[in-house]
């Protein structure tokens, strides 16, 4: 039997979306030392390769670690506006039609103490220029971090509805911390819908899949990030199933931040067998040495799933995403 050949450009120029990368763990090497010579920071390495290397870890709070660095240098409104363009733009050549970008709303406003407008603005004028420059569509979505604990969440919430925007679509929450089960985030979701928001969560990544269970019964989500504790979990899997919630999967962070032992026992292949609605992101790219098309081939290559796959996976993106009907209709038929 002959071996098929990766069908790159096919997938390149496949109308696909990207629902689940973070605006700060898309910083690039070249933009890491940009940003830190603005600011007078040491930046970890003195030019684009050590950057690279230095984009490698051992453990998670190692990558915790490097992704604050590069938080930490975003302060200004032009800062946040700089980073969604340069990330927008890739996505663009890429074939992406349209991103979802998570943003650490709890970490800007609580940790550091930023004005959520610098932030929200700076985000939305990357959008505006990249859609100017290319026609790419982008929406925001605020991420609560669950470790800051429930009031932090409350606080981060006062802040992000203070100033809600059209692009800012739902609320979302990092990966759980042991608070999740005795602390009310609940509320804070129940906020956001009640301001029209949308809602996702972070779950079933390096923890059990009764994360995801919670994230549907308790925080109202409508679409998981990672998930992919549910294929040991028929329980949970049946309840994504009945009620169709797609998970947002990014197999090079789950090997790189250990959530499986390698990309060959990745469970995409098992979670697409099941029936599951399966999104590809490429979570936080630098960090993980991937981009959005890396994760396709990565199906391919290592999940021996085949072209038809693929391309369920570039739809399901776009009619999961919350980009306008119009918009889902526009795309799936270019
Ligand atoms: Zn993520």
């Amino acid at each position: 039997m002959t071996e098929a050949t990766y069908p790159a450009e096919l997938i390149r120029s496949a109308p696909k979306a990207e629902l689940h990368v973070h605006l700060e763990g898309s910083v690039g090497a070249e933009t890491l030392l940009a940003l830190a010579e603005d600011h007078g920071v040491q930046p970890p390495a003195r030019d684009v390769e050590g950057i690279r290397d230095w984009y490698s870890f051992r453990d998670f709070p190692d990558f915790l670690e490097r992704y604050f660095f590069v938080c930490r240098l975003l302060k200004r409104r032009e800062d946040f506006q700089r980073v969604a363009y340069d990330y927008l733009l890739t996505a663009h050549h890429q074939g992406a039609v349209h991103v979802e970008f998570h943003i650490s709303s709890s970490y800007h406003t609580q940790e550091v103490g930023l004005d959520w407008s610098v932030v929200l603005e700076g985000a939305v004028a990357g959008c505006e220029q990249a859609e100017q420059a290319c026609g790419i569509s982008s929406l925001l979505i605020p991420d609560l971090s669950p470790h800051l604990g429930a009031a932090s969440a409350q606080a981060t919430m006062d802040a992000v509805l203070a100033q809600l925007h059209p692009r800012v679509v739902a609320l979302g929450m990092g990966g759980p911390s042991d608070r999740w089960w005795d602390e009310d985030f609940e509320s804070a979701f129940d906020r956001a819908r009640a301001a029209g928001l949308r809602t996702v969560c972070h779950a079933g990544e390096h923890g059990p899949a009764k994360e995801i269970r919670h994230a549907i019964e308790n925080f109202g989500a409508e679409r998981i990030q990672h998930g992919i504790a549910a294929i040991d979990a028929p329980d949970v899997l049946g309840l994504l199933l009945a009620k169709k919630i797609p998970c947002d999967v990014c197999p090079a962070s789950n090997f790189a931040l250990k959530a499986v032992d390698d990309l060959a026992s990745h469970p995409l292949p098992r979670m697409v067998e099941a029936g599951l609605t399966i999104t590809l992101g490429s979570d936080d790219p630098p960090l993980f040495h991937t981009d959005l098309l890396n994760e396709y081939r990565i199906a391919w290559e290592y999940g021996q799933l085949r072209e038809a796959a693929l391309f369920d996976f570039a739809k399901n993106s776009i009619t999961e995403s919350f980009a306008t009907p119009e918009a889902k209709e526009r795309w799936l038929t270019s």
